[in-house]
């Protein structure tokens, strides 16, 4: 089968406010290195990706462009965009930037939504993104048009009421804890995010939270979302605390 046109859509417009640090989380050190340089990397190096979008605060574009693109030498990035106030404001900002390149790479305005090959969103604050992973989901998103890069829970989960009871034990069985990279046919993800835009004010009233793109799949379209083996060391730097894990990672495997 052809090889199709793969697009990564690397997130780093969050503040980090649970850092509780003066420098966003993404520029924070980690190595000698910008947390954010570990997943640009990852795509740099990869044979699956041909292009990335990098999504930033509107403020850090030029620092982004000269310190983080053109410093290490990043030439897979063929954007740097502003992102917006929730996470999905930013893929949505991101999305809107791979359908342009696209457009202008294919030189025919009218072939939209000038992307037909596969949109990989990765948050920038997940350092342990490999070429393992990527590659599996290349392979299901072929095959599934929509996965998401996940793994069993270890712990047992509960459901608690609003006064902090235990209210439900779901079967673990069934529960996976997920990540990213989240991947999907390109016309399929623009769809569920122009349908999300649209109707993302009812959903607000409503107090249903989006907290990943593959929920935006699930609400707006038919399509079934597949998980992936990804790995338990994919994390996410979230707290101060994890980024003392993700340094004890990085050591374990530079030996
Ligand atoms: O906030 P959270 O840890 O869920 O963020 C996951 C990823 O999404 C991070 O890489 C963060 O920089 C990005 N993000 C973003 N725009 C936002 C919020 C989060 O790009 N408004």
């Amino acid at each position: 089968m052809e090889k199709k046109r793969c697009t990564a859509v690397v997130l780093a417009a969050g503040r980090g406010s649970r850092m509780e640090s003066g420098v966003a989380k993404q520029y924070m050190l980690l190595r000698g290195k910008p947390l954010i340089w570990y997943a640009l990397h990852a795509v740099e190096e990869s044979s699956v990706i041909d292009d990335c979008i990098l999504v930033t605060g509107a403020e850090d574009i030029s620092y982004v462009k000269d310190e983080i693109v053109a410093k290490y030498g990043f030439f897979k990035v063929t954007d740097v965009v502003a992102g917006g106030k929730e996470r999905y404001d930013s893929v949505y900002n991101g999305l809107a930037a791979a359908v342009e390149n696209g457009t202008a790479r294919h030189g025919d305005k009218r072939c939209a939504p000038g992307h037909d090959g596969y949109i990989f969103i990765q948050d920038g604050a997940r350092p342990f993104l490999t070429e393992e992973i990527l590659q599996r989901c290349y392979d299901a998103v072929r095959q599934d048009h929509a996965c998401v890069a996940g793994m069993p829970v270890k712990d047992t989960v509960k459901i608690v009421d609003e006064s902090g009871f235990a209210s439900r034990t779901p079967d673990r069985n069934f529960l996976w804890q997920v990540q990213t990279p989240q991947v999907f046919d390109a016309p399929l993800i623009l769809y569920a995010y122009e349908r999300l835009m649209r109707e993302k004010e009812r959903l607000i009233r409503e107090g249903i939270s989006i907290t990943d793109d593959a929920m935006v799949v699930e609400t707006f379209t038919d399509c079934k979302v597949r998980l992936v083996e990804g790995s338990y060391g994919n994390m996410k730097v979230t707290t101060p605390e994890d980024m003392t894990v993700a340094e004890a990672l990085l050591v374990r495997q530079a030996v």
